[in-house]
């Protein structure tokens, strides 16, 4: 059941699973598992808590917690499937207890795409699926196997199946985007539209092409779009970037285009499922400040099944990656499955009435490449007088890529789009977006480009704060506001190695080499905390607190709110360049160096020894009245 609750963050996990394989072709795994796990971790905070985590307490290697996450939730999606189609999965399991033996020899054993499927592929067919999935990041060799017009779970709540809407429900513009995907993929998306949209509200389809390179996205695909347009004319649209311009342009191009009463913004590889369109057009007619986001199932990138996913919201963290969140309470007591759930966020997917969305800037061209403009729009709808809602009646399947083909690492464009949202809309709290990311506020390096006009639209829309939208929306965001240094903490003697959270799981800190991974973010409060590791900052969940045990010589991790509970010794005095004494015990924080020379944190009475935490913030006084700060 806890590991059930978290499928919904798959769609956030992806992301990390690829970075993981990035690095896993270039680390050490004892250093990986170290790096890693810990921004693993902080996107899946259950399975693997620190505090339960006698799960994968005896594995010690990274691939092992990993596969065994991915075989775990492949058991669970196992019992859910028995429990939506008993005889289809009695029909597998007897066809799998035939097969005799695997007639192939595996030529990719370490590929993601022949974990679960592919078993009997010739070599030749082999080849060609792991080359179609290292280009396309799913399988599109099963894809163009499939039929276009294939039917999937319903995965709405039976009440949904009750709801009766009116006849005179608004017109429906459907908005698809792409960048090098398969054209199999997109005729499926256009299939699933057409096929389960009712033709009278369905006025449109437009096709937004961000400059794909690949060729069968341009006269095959212009011969299917004929094609359909015979059968229904007028009804798709396909405009072309002539230069990529990233998504979120993409969906600003689309937008403009369009004419019907409502726009519907998909990405391109999905499918959408019976019944999704009536419940969107029916609250956007109600009320046409609302943007509406529908409830993702997932498509696995492998096998192309049906991966049902609960309801939740959206959310994100601090440094603006999407996130699930639950259920908020309001909503549970309503007792109707099919009530619209108020979010923080979208995910990226969306529906808008189309002038309303207009009026408050559609989406922000500035956004570069990917990420961050799902935050961008959310702010600036809850900010400027709409509102986001989640509806659990209309459901869209959404395939999560195992890698993108147009990033191998996603991380700079979010990091740079997310300094862009902190600066637009963050007000005095976007330090804590510089924070999350470990960038100096003042002097990063880097350019998030113009953002005048967008400042100008918000005095215009006389959107209101940050702090509101944190303190009525988003409570689970919870900005540290004692803050008053982060970045990677040096000790005196040697500057070439950082305190670091060490192996996780575990609860002991450690020096280690440098480097840009979250497992060496430490943020250090007024109040005397050390945070150390990737930032949390969220109401939900703790960050972890440097801790003098008391007995011993080491010195712990212990998640902080349950610490200063329990009365742990949590709290240090610490100025920029001096000791880092413990208030209670007095001990102080060193490094010494083990009988293999390396040096070791160690808890002691003081000797001479002195820090450096990276990047310092307002109201923090060096002991001669110099102000340190960068803001
Ligand atoms: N996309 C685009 N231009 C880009 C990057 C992505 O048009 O530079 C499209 C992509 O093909 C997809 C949509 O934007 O249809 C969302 O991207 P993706 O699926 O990678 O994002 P995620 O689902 O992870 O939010
Ligand atoms: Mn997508």
């Amino acid at each position: 059941m806890r590991l059930w609750r978290n499928f919904p963050k798959a769609l956030c996990i992806g992301l990390t699973l690829v970075i993981v394989n990035i690095l896993l072709g270039f680390y050490p795994k004892g250093i990986l598992q170290n790096l890693i796990l810990g921004q693993l971790h902080e996107k899946l905070p259950l399975p693997l808590s620190e505090s339960d985590g006698s799960m994968i307490k005896k594995i010690s290697r990274l691939e092992m917690d990993l596969q065994l996450l991915k075989e775990s939730m492949k058991l669970a999606k196992m019992e859910q499937e028995k429990v939506d189609n008993p005889l289809k999965t009695a029909v597998e399991a007897k066809a799998s207890k035939t097969k005799q033996h695997r007639p192939y020899k595996k030529l990719f054993p370490y590929s993601w795409l022949f974990k679960q499927w592919g078993e009997d592929l010739s070599e030749a067919q082999q080849k060609e699926a792991e080359d179609l999935f290292q280009k396309f990041g799913y399988n599109v060799y099963l894809s163009d196997r499939l039929p276009l017009n294939r039917s999937i779970l319903d995965t709405r709540d039976s009440r949904c199946l009750q709801k009766t809407y009116s006849s005179q429900l608004p017109s429906l513009g459907v908005i698809l985007i792409f960048m090098d995907e398969a054209l199999s993929i997109i005729l499926r998306a256009l299939t699933s539209i057409i096929n389960r949209t009712p033709a009278r509200l369905l006025k449109e389809i437009i096709l937004v092409d961000d400059c794909s390179s690949n060729g069968e996205l341009q006269e095959d695909l212009d011969k299917q779009i004929k094609l359909h347009n015979q059968k229904h004319p007028g009804l798709l649209k396909i405009i072309r970037h002539t230069e990529r311009r990233g998504l979120a342009q993409a969906r600003h191009t689309g937008w403009e285009a369009a004419t019907a009463d409502v726009v519907t913004i998909l990405d391109a590889h999905i499918e959408v499922n019976i019944g999704w369109a009536e419940p969107i057009l029916a609250r956007i007619q109600e009320d046409n400040t609302v943007i509406v986001s529908p409830v993702f199932d997932n498509i696995r990138f492998d096998t192309f099944k049906l991966l049902k996913y609960e309801v939740a919201v959206d959310g994100f963290n601090w440094e603006l990656w999407c996130r699930y969140d639950s259920l908020p309470q309001a909503w549970i007591e309503l007792h109707d499955a099919t009530a619209p759930i108020r979010s923080p966020s979208i995910m990226g997917i969306l529906a808008a009435n189309r002038l309303f969305l207009g009026e408050i800037g559609s989406l922000d061209g500035g956004m570069l490449v990917y990420g961050g403009e799902n935050v961008e729009l959310s702010l600036r709808v809850w900010q400027c007088g709409g509102k986001i809602e989640v509806l659990p009646c209309s459901r869209v399947a959404h395939l999560e890529r195992h890698h993108k083909p147009y990033a191998q690492d996603l991380s700079p464009a979010m990091k740079r789009n997310a300094l862009r949202v902190a600066e637009i809309w963050m007000d005095e709290y976007k330090y804590m977006v510089y924070a999350a990311w470990n960038i100096p506020v003042k002097n990063s390096g880097i350019n998030y480009g113009d953002i005048s006009s967008r400042k100008a639209l918000r005095e215009k829309l006389k959107c209101k704060t940050f702090d509101w939208y944190l303190k009525n929306v988003y409570p689970l965001l919870k900005p540290i506001h004692n803050m008053v240094g982060y970045g990677r903490m040096k000790n005196s003697l040697d500057g070439t190695i950082c305190l670091d959270r060490g192996p996780v799981p575990g609860h002991t800190p450690i020096m280690y080499s440098c480097h840009e991974f979250g497992s060496q973010n430490v943020y250090y409060l007024l109040t005397g905390e050390f945070y150390v590791g990737p930032l949390i900052a969220q109401t939900d969940a703790d960050d972890f607190c440097l801790t003098d045990p008391g007995i011993g010589e080491q010195p712990t991790l212990e998640p902080c709110s349950k610490a200063a509970k329990n009365g742990l010794h949590i709290h240090w005095n610490f100025r920029q360049g001096g000791a880092v004494i413990n208030r209670a015990t007095k001990r102080c924080l060193e490094i010494t160096k083990d009988t293999s020379g390396t040096y070791v944190l160690v808890l002691q009475i003081c000797t001479t020894q002195v820090w450096e935490i990276q990047h310092t913030l307002r109201n923090w006084e060096s002991h001669n009245g110099t102000i340190l700060s960068e803001l």
